[in-house]
């Protein structure tokens, strides 16, 4: 397979081949298809396997292909991450494909000030990527609505739940429209996983490499 039968947009398919990659990588090949499909997604895969890419592909391709003018403090797409470090790679990802676009993003972490997080989702995002405490900070203050958001991505789903961010990501969720589309990335399936999919996702296709 190549990046070309997958059905990306120009501007990405430029990015990628500038990036020096040639082939999807097995997550890649399966997960952009049912993302593209717009249906639920459980992906169950290592740091490593170009996973990263398997959910942000889908996400710029829909902003490349119906591009929306996003409302202030909403997001059309939400990632959600354990560590700032794994926000700072995600949003580094981003960038790296999103080159030839035009794509709002933001990165809500804790550990830094508020005010120029507060100040970006004002202007409203296409993609805002966030670790769970800060997420709910900055909406319990209204300063982030995701009434909007039409993707949401919980990545590296385990290790929140080690990190003890489970209620959080559940709340998270709950904000979030009911119809929507929901991506979960997960190394391993435990128990506490299992039911949060079965809680926040709608006959999701699960894809393990
Ligand atoms: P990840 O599993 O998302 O942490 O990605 C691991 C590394 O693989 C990152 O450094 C990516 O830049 C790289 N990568 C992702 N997709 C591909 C690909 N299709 N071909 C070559 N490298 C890739």
């Amino acid at each position: 397979t190549s990046f070309n039968t997958l059905g990306l947009a120009e501007p990405i398919l430029k990015a990628i081949l500038e990036a020096g990659y040639t082939t999807p990588t097995p997550i890649q090949t399966k997960v952009i298809p049912a993302c593209k499909a717009d249906q639920d997604v459980i992906g169950i895969a290592q740091t490593g396997t170009g996973k990263t890419a398997s959910f942000v592909l889908p996400i710029l391709n829909k902003i490349a292909t119906a591009p929306m003018r996003p409302q202030s403090k909403c997001c059309r797409a939400l990632i959600i991450t354990p560590t700032r470090e794994l926000a700072a790679q995600i949003a580094d990802n981003i960038h790296t494909y999103s080159k030839f676009m035009q794509v709002r993003t933001a990165v809500v972490v804790g550990g830094t000030k508020p005010g120029p997080q507060i100040k970006a989702c004002a202007r409203g995002l296409d993609i805002l990527v966030a670790t769970p405490g800060r997420l709910l900070d900055h909406m319990s203050t209204n300063a982030i609505d995701l009434s909007a958001t039409q993707i949401v991505i919980a990545d590296e789903a385990d290790q929140m739940m080690d990190m003890g961010f489970l209620p959080s990501v559940r709340r998270i969720m709950k904000a979030l429209p009911s119809k929507r589309q929901t991506v979960l990335m997960s190394a391993t399936m435990p128990d506490q996983i299992r039911s949060l999919a079965k809680d926040f996702m709608q006959k999701p296709t699960e894809i393990s490499v």
